[in-house]
C-alpha cells in the first residue's frame, strides 16, 4: 500500500505556496487543500461561512481556529484525503497546528512534513501586488514574473484575471504582521519535531519546484 502523507506548505503570503501546491499535488495525485481557496469560495458562493468571514479576510485577520478547523476536518473526511493531501496556508497558528496532530494521529497518518517556504521581504511584496487570479479556475499568475500570454487573461480557460482584494498593500501589511505574529512561531513548533525542511523560495518557479520535490522525495526515503 502507498505510504500515507501529509504534506504542510508553510510561509508568509506571497511566498509561492499555492503556485507550488497546485503543481505538486497533481504531479503526486494528492488533493491540493487550500483553506484560503475554500473561504474565498464559500465567499463567492455567499454561504453562511462566506459571509462571517468575508470582513475578516478583507481586514488582512486571520479566521477564528473554530471555524477553521470544522471546514478542515469537514474536508479532510472526505474520500480523496484517504492517502495524503497537500495543506497550503493551514495550519496558520500553534492552535491549528495541535488539533491537527490529533486529526491526524486518529487517521493513521504519520507525523506530516512541512516545507518551509523563505523569501525576502522585498520580493513578497512584489510577488504579491504583482499576482493576478483566474476567476474561474484559480489559475496564478503575477504581472510582472508570470504574465499570462494575454494581459488580463487566463492561458488556461480564457477567465478574465483579477487582483485579490486583500492584497492591496494596506491590507497586506496587516497579513504579513498577522503571519509574523501568529504563524511564525509554527516553523520552531515544526523545527524541534525534525519536521521542518526549508527551501530557498525567492528562486524561480522551476528552481523551487525541484527543491520541493527534492525535499519530498528525500522524507519519502527516510
Ligand atoms: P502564496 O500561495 O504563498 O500566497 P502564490 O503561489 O499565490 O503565493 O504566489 C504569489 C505570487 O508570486 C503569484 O503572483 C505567483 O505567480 C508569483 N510566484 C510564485 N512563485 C514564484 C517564484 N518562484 N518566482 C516568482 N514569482 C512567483
Ligand atoms: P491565503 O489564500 O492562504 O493567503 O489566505 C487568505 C486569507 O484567508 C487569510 O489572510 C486569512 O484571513 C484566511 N485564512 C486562510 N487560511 C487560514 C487559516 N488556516 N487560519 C486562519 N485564517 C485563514
Amino acid at each position: 500500500m502507498a505510504l500515507k502523507r501529509a504534506v504542510i506548505f508553510l510561509g508568509p503570503p506571497g511566498a509561492g505556496k499555492g503556485t507550488q501546491a497546485k503543481q505538486i499535488a497533481q504531479s503526486y495525485g494528492l488533493p491540493h487543500l487550500s483553506t484560503g481557496d475554500m473561504f474565498r469560495d464559500a465567499i463567492s458562493r455567499g454561504t453562511e461561512l462566506g459571509n462571517m468571514v468575508k470582513p475578516i479576510m478583507e481586514r488582512g485577520d486571520l479566521v477564528p481556529d473554530d471555524l477553521v478547523m470544522k471546514m478542515v476536518e469537514e474536508r479532510l473526511s472526505r474520500p480523496d484525503c484517504a492517502q495524503g493531501f497537500v495543506f497550503d496556508g493551514f495550519p496558520r497558528t500553534l492552535a491549528q497546528a495541535s488539533v491537527l496532530d490529533g486529526i491526524l494521529k486518529s487517521r493513521g497518518f504519520p507525523k506530516p512534513l512541512v516545507i518551509d517556504f523563505v523569501v525576502s521581504e522585498d520580493k513578497l511584496m512584489r510577488r504579491v501586488s504583482g499576482r493576478r487570479t483566474c476567476s474561474i479556475g484559480g489559475e496564478i499568475y503575477n504581472i510582472y514574473d508570470a504574465p499570462s500570454k494575454i494581459e488580463g487573461i487566463c492561458d488556461v480557460d480564457g477567465g478574465k484575471l483579477v487582483q485579490r482584494p486583500d492584497d492591496r498593500p494596506e491590507v497586506v501589511k496587516e497579513r504579513l504582521a498577522a503571519y509574523e505574529r501568529q504563524t511564525k512561531p509554527l516553523t520552531d513548533y515544526y523545527r524541534a519535531q525534525g519536521l521542518l525542511e526549508a527551501i530557498d523560495a525567492g528562486a524561480g518557479v522551476q528552481e523551487v519546484n525541484r527543491a520541493v520535490r527534492q525535499a519530498l522525495n528525500g522524507a519519502r526515503r527516510s
